[in-house]
């Protein structure tokens, strides 16, 4: 449970507000003894307010990406080969994400995947909105004295491009991932398709949110059952060494789908055990903001040997040592990949 110094209220674990009327009585200076580790600063911090600008940033980024599909001409581009593409939704939602960010948050260092012209972008394109609801959230204290400059955000528009150009419409995120110091401490994925394929009722897309220390929302946690290994991999980007990864966790089932996003919310959701990639291919923004929501929940990603990744502004792009994550048993996935496997991928 985390205790907010101000109002002297648990947050449990559950989600709930809990007053404690002791630690009301209090003196504040003996308060700010007692609990130094606890305390947790209101919601209007740099930190929380760029998370709340995030949210409804991703949700605008969105609604692009659905837009393109509906106008129906995708604007497809070749980047390094066939299976590394761009679209008209992936250039249209960085600017939208990239200029949004930087009208209200100037100091901030902000990496997007995609290259651009610098040119002005389209006031429609600007979202200037916050997520209300985040901004009642309290900001974990290590957090509450982050300035603008310190912060690096790590942006993927579109997450599971070829995915998207192949009708696989639920494989797609929108990632914001927000670092400080070099590690990944606050994200937000949306899903523009999430409920797709579930009947016109359904209310489509949802965004997913969370910080180091507070928590991670807008999903119901599930764990695969207890003893399946349940491996989730790339469906678009496979190779000798992820295949050879994969075999080697002696898995009961492989799902193959696009995305990192998608892969990270198969682990918090319990439809997969491990996100095992063997391989280069994956870079910062595809980890920086699905990192965080699953640390926030007690998973752990890491490149193959079990390196943390580091997002500081000038690190390399590319994760090259690929990426192993899990909700649960870490330390089994870890132990079972090969030598040659770890041997062969350089950090
Ligand atoms: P995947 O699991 O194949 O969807 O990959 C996760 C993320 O890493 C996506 O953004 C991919 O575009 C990217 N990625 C992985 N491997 C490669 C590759 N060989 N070339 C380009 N992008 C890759
Ligand atoms: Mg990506
Ligand atoms: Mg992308």
């Amino acid at each position: 449970r985390f205790i907010d110094s101000a109002k002297a209220r648990y947050w449990t674990r559950r989600g709930t507000w809990v007053y404690d009327n002791a630690l009301l009585l209090l003196p504040k200076c003996l308060w700010s003894n007692v609990v130094p580790e606890f305390v947790m600063a209101s919601g209007n911090t740099v930190l929380m307010r760029l998370v709340a600008s995030a949210y409804s940033i991703a949700q605008k980024a969105g609604m692009i990406v659905r837009r393109v599909i509906a106008e129906g001409d995708l604007g497809i581009v070749e980047k390094t080969c066939a299976t590394d593409l761009q679209t008209k939704a992936d250039r249209l939602a960085q600017m939208s994400i990239c200029s949004s960010l930087a009208r209200k948050f100037p100091k901030l260092t902000i990496i997007g995947e995609e290259d651009l012209p610098s040119e002005e972008v389209d006031q429609e394109l600007i979202e200037d909105s916050q997520w209300e609801e985040i901004l009642k959230q309290p900001c974990p204290s290590q957090y509450s004295a982050i300035q603008e400059e310190d912060l690096v955000v790590w942006v993927d528009p579109l997450d599971g491009t070829k995915e998207y150009t192949e009708g696989l419409l639920d494989n797609v995120t929108v990632l914001i991932g927000i670092a400080y110091e070099g590690k990944a401490i606050a994200g937000v994925i949306n899903q523009p398709y999430y409920n797709y394929e579930a009947g016109p009722d359904a209310v489509l897309g949802r965004t997913i949110w969370g910080v180091l220390g507070l928590g991670a929302f807008g999903f119901q946690l599930k764990e695969v059952p207890a003893g399946k290994h349940i491996i989730t991999t790339t469906r678009s980007h496979s190779n000798k060494l992820v295949t050879d990864c994969v075999t080697a966790m002696n898995p009961d089932a492989v799902l193959q789908v696009g995305g990192a996003g998608n892969k990270i919310i198969q682990l918090i959701e319990g439809k997969a055990s491990a996100y095992v990639f063997a391989s280069p291919g994956c870079k910062k923004w595809d980890t920086c903001a699905p990192e965080v929501i699953l640390h926030a929940v007690g998973g752990k990603l890491t490149d193959i040997h079990g390196n943390v990744l580091q997002y500081h502004k000038d690190v390399k792009h590319m994760n090259s040592a690929g990426v192993l994550a899990t909700l649960r048993n870490y330390d089994y996935y870890a132990s079972r990949v090969p030598e040659s496997i770890k041997n062969a991928l350089v950090p």
